[in-house]
């Protein structure tokens, strides 16, 4: 596979890439990253490029100099670390996973990160994504697992939960929100009437609101998750959290489940489900999780 890397202009790429030259300097490179938006040219572009910054020998203010015997590699799909799956036939099978792990078990390093590129990511079994969740669970050293997709909802949310998300479109770019932490102690009240009053609040609000509200809520879950898991204030989407987080009890298996429950309520709502009940029984099902 050979992609020509040196020439986008693209806002969001340049946003993903200042984000790896950043945490490349501060050994806070993650393990794994969900590419979502964008053109599937775009996405692999940037994979491509994320591959080349990880191992170039040369980086220049912050991006890969291109012209290295590294860079060189990646660009022309060679680099020993650099390893690309994407579907055979209709989908990403088990076996092409499993064939993944092995690889990575027994080959060194030739540079300093081994790069995992998985195209099309949605399109995973349900064997090899939880395939793919086993490796994604073990420290495995300097190893990054870049997975594209067109829309992070297509992805399992067991997977998006181990994964950072990266988005390269123009739209659903995340937008905190304001005093989040005061619409989450509600929830965490565990108090039925406090979910409903939620549901009726947030539904007042545009759609723009109402999807931001959503997803902020899906990563303030999957921070807890990551927060009861790791302990790590470094790997938290949104730091700003911090204090909720501390003080929710849920279990990793909760947060889990919200988030599949949310996910299941963000279609819904996609498909014109009535707002205000969607709210209430999603609010009322998150305020039952232990
Ligand atoms: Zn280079």
């Amino acid at each position: 596979m050979s992609v020509k890397y040196m020439n986008s202009s693209s806002k969001a790429l340049s946003k993903v890439l200042n984000y790896f030259s950043t945490a490349i300097c501060n050994n806070g490179v993650s393990h794994a990253y969900l590419l979502s938006g964008g053109s599937a040219h775009l996405r692999r572009e940037a994979a491509f490029q994320i591959a080349a910054l990880l191992n170039c020998t040369a980086v220049e203010e912050g991006r890969a100099c291109g012209s290295c015997e590294a860079c060189k590699k990646v660009e022309g799909g060679t680099h020993p670390d650099l390893y690309t799956i994407e579907p055979e036939g209709a989908s990403i099978k088990i076996s092409q996973v499993r064939k993944l792990q092995k690889d990575l078990g027994y080959k060194k390093y030739e540079g300093k990160y081994k790069v995992i590129i998985i195209e099309e990511a949605a399109k995973m079994t349900t064997e090899a994504a939880n395939c793919l969740l086993k490796i994604l669970e073990e420290p495995l050293g300097s190893t990054v697992f870049l997975l594209l997709a067109e829309q992070k909802q297509n992805m399992l949310p067991t997977i998006l939960s181990r994964c950072q998300h990266m988005y390269l479109g123009l739209h659903d770019e995340f937008v905190p929100i304001e005093d989040f932490d005061q619409y989450i102690s509600k929830l965490l009240s565990k108090d039925k009437l406090q979910a409903i009053e939620l549901a009726e609040e947030v539904q007042k609000n545009d759609d723009n609101f109402l999807q931001s509200f959503l997803s902020n809520l899906l990563r303030w879950y999957r921070d807890r998750m990551v927060w009861e898991e790791i302990r790590s204030e470094k790997l938290l989407f949104n730091s700003t959290w911090l204090s909720s987080l501390k003080k929710c009890e849920i279990t990793a298996e909760g947060c889990i489940a919200a988030i599949e429950k949310i996910t299941a309520a963000q279609k819904n709502l996609e498909s014109n489900a009535n707002k205000l009940l969607t709210l209430e029984s999603l609010f009322l099902e998150l305020t039952a999780l232990r």
